[in-house]
């Protein structure tokens, strides 16, 4: 039987009208790329997605859990299984513990543009590295999301988590392992929402630091085109941006996938790039960096489905 119509069997009478079917990822992904999903599943609250996730582990179909889309490529190929997306899990709260101080708790879909500005509101800081990630909660912790010297590892402080067997687990920030651009988690582990620990601040100051930063996005990044961010992540002792620009391939392009003039860490699409023009733009620059420079540039995107 067709991947589809198993999802259709499985989800079908839970939540019907929240699936797209055969879903072009390109009207889904920040850089518009990527083959039809078999389905692309909003979900819309945790029950439903426990629920969910048990129907397809049953019947053996693989899903991946996605917030914003905003790192991901999905190949032209399209995916084979569901794509879970959380955004509507957004609901955000904030307290004042006895214990831990000043807390904010966001879902796995609350926009981090969303918890950024409630942050500030309540003036708070310690988030304002986040403003401009074009991200959801869930993406920015999987993928230890960072920007001027900060990551979320230095704000989390408990992580709310599906595990494997499909039960609620919590880990605090100490039982986390956390890396660059990477947070480790059993694999299929799906991250409900977080809370982070922050400090009480003066409200003009924290909108400064946000209005900076959002300005210097402004400035650095071409945020005209659609991207998905880094492609790659920075050496130790380099910035990928700075030694794509070195070996001149700035505003280099595979049909109409092209290096930035602006950041050459950043691929655009300047209209109709598939996912295979920017991966095989990916792939020129990670041959040049080996032969020209002896290194290995490893994306940061994430790329899944099927070619
Ligand atoms: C213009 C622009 C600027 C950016 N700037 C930055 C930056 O400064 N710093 C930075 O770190 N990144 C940056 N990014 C990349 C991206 O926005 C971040 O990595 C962001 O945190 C990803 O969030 P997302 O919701 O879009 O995740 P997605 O792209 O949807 O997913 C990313 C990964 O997280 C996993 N994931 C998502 N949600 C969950 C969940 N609930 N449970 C388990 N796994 C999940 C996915 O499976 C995938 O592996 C930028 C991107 C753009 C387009």
């Amino acid at each position: 039987m067709a991947v589809k119509n198993k999802i259709k069997e499985a989800l079908g009478n839970i939540i019907a009208e929240k699936i797209l079917y055969d879903e072009p990822m390109s009207r889904h992904t920040s850089l518009n790329v990527g083959g039809n999903a078999d389905a692309l599943v909003f979900v819309e609250n945790e029950d439903q997605l426990i629920e969910v996730i048990r129907r397809l582990r049953e019947k053996k179909i693989q899903f991946f859990p996605a917030g914003n889309l905003t790192n991901v490529i999905v190949r032209d190929g399209g995916y084979r299984g569901a794509i879970l997306l959380m955004t509507r899990m957004k609901e955000i709260s904030c307290e004042n513990t006895p214990q831990d101080g000043y807390l904010i708790s966001a879902q796995a879909g609350a926009a981090l543009a969303k918890v950024v500005s409630r942050s500030a509101a309540e003036e708070l800081t310690g988030l304002e590295f986040c403003a401009g990630i074009p991200g959801s909660v869930g993406g920015a912790v999987w993928m230890n999301a960072g920007a001027y010297g900060k990551e979320m590892k230095d704000v989390i402080k408990t992580v709310f988590l599906l595990d494997t067997a499909g039960g609620k687990k919590t880990m605090s920030r100490e039982e986390i392992s956390f890396s660059y651009r990477k947070t480790e988690f059993p694999a299929d582990t799906i991250i409900l929402g977080a809370q982070f620990k922050l400090k009480k601040d003066e409200r003009a100051r924290i909108k400064r630091k946000i209005s900076e930063i959002m300005q210097s996005r402004q400035e650095k990044h071409p945020l005209e085109l659609p991207n998905a961010g880094s492609i790659f992540k920075n050496l130790p002792a380099q910035a990928a941006g700075k030694l794509i620009e070195d070996m001149g391939m700035k505003e280099m392009t595979v049909r109409d996938a092209q290096i930035s003039s602006k950041h050459a860490n950043f691929i655009v699409n300047r209209g109709n790039a598939t996912a295979s023009d920017v991966l095989a733009l990916i792939a020129l620059i990670q041959s040049k960096a080996k032969k020209e420079k002896g290194v290995n540039l490893e994306t940061e995107v994430v790329i899944v489905g099927e070619d």
